[in-house]
């Protein structure tokens, strides 16, 4: 058995395509892109970009099967910054992943590098190993297949998540009753998405006049209202968003009807599971919540 889940791979972007104001495609190609795999469409993966103050200065990883300790080791003010970014298409078969980015301005080195980045750019990738055979990791998006209704809820960072949902949902020709809250910066953000009888779509803008993650937050007390009788007392982890990630998932309970799965800027999304969990009674279990970004912070 390889040593470990993910594996780390060299890319060279080939091609950028905007598919809205915020949204940008980044194609990348990689001799190596048969040695990694995805396994879901929410499927996270590492990106290592250019150092911020010297870029010329990166020291690439070299040692790409056990790179985690070697990289660890490396000194912070050479190696290349990591963040997480979510794989939307993945073609082994043209050596090609494309990874969309949310242009949010130049403010850390993964948002720096995009807004510069140029064909021929090079940065790397972890991503699932091919050769691990143990459990399938970097992903949340656990359906029970008897689920009735299903919530998705993103901001544009988790857009690219819910996006391949969708096509997979649509592909599945889902029979639940799928809710999807996608909230971007302007109403231009809306993309294209598979339509489907049973998945009704809310585009939410900021328009600059909210905090990210309220329009979420409201939009979802319209669909779900606070119910007297349904209210619970449930005592719910509260975590200092400003200093750990929001990373609450839910068990995989199959005869679960309701599943929700939630991404978006953690302060929001520690708002919105509360409110489900206790305005509106739904088991906490029932709730997957991840805090993708948070406001002002850089959480690593
Ligand atoms: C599982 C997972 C999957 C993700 N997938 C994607 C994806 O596919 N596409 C994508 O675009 N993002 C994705 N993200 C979010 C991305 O990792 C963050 O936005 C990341 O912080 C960007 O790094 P940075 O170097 O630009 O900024 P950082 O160095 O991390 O932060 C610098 C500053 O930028 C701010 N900032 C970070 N993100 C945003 C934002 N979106 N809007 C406004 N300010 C921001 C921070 O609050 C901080 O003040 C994902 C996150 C997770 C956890």
């Amino acid at each position: 058995m390889s040593k470990q889940a993910y594996r780390v791979i060299n890319l060279q972007l080939v091609m950028m395509q905007s598919l809205s104001p915020t949204m940008r495609r980044f194609s990348f190609e990689s001799s190596e892109m048969s040695a990694i795999q995805t396994f879901a469409p929410d499927q996270r993966v590492k990106l290592f970009f250019p150092q911020l103050k010297n870029p010329q200065e990166t020291q690439w990883i070299v040692e790409k099967e056990d790179w985690y300790q070697a990289y660890r080791q490396m000194p912070e003010a050479t190696r290349p910054p990591m963040r997480t970014y979510t794989i939307r298409n993945l073609y082994p078969e043209k050596n090609r992943v494309d990874i969309d980015f949310a242009m949010h301005g130049a403010t850390g080195p993964a948002s720096t590098w995009a807004e510069s980045a140029m064909i021929g750019d090079r940065i790397q990738m972890a991503a699932p190993n091919v050769d691990w055979d143990g459990e399938k990791r970097g992903f949340e998006w656990h359906p029970p297949a008897i689920a009735e209704q299903i919530l998705l809820m993103a901001d544009e960072t988790a857009l690219p998540a819910v996006a391949g949902i969708i096509e997979e949902l649509h592909l599945d020709n889902v029979q639940a009753d799928v809710h999807v809250l996608i909230e971007m910066p302007k109403h231009e953000d809306r993309i294209e998405l598979p339509e489907h009888q049973n998945i009704h779509v809310h585009w939410l803008a900021r328009e600059n006049q909210s905090q990210p993650g309220e329009k979420l937050y409201e939009y979802v007390q319209k669909l779900y209202p606070s119910q007297q009788q349904k209210k619970s007392a449930v005592e719910l982890e509260n975590i200092n968003v400003d200093e750990e990630i929001l990373w609450f998932t839910g068990e995989k309970l199959e005869q679960q009807k309701f599943y929700a799965w939630i991404a978006a800027e953690s302060k929001a999304v520690l708002n919105i599971r509360r409110y489900l969990a206790q305005e509106c009674g739904i088991q906490k279990e029932h709730l997957n919540c991840m805090g993708y970004w948070r406001w002002g912070k850089v959480l690593g």
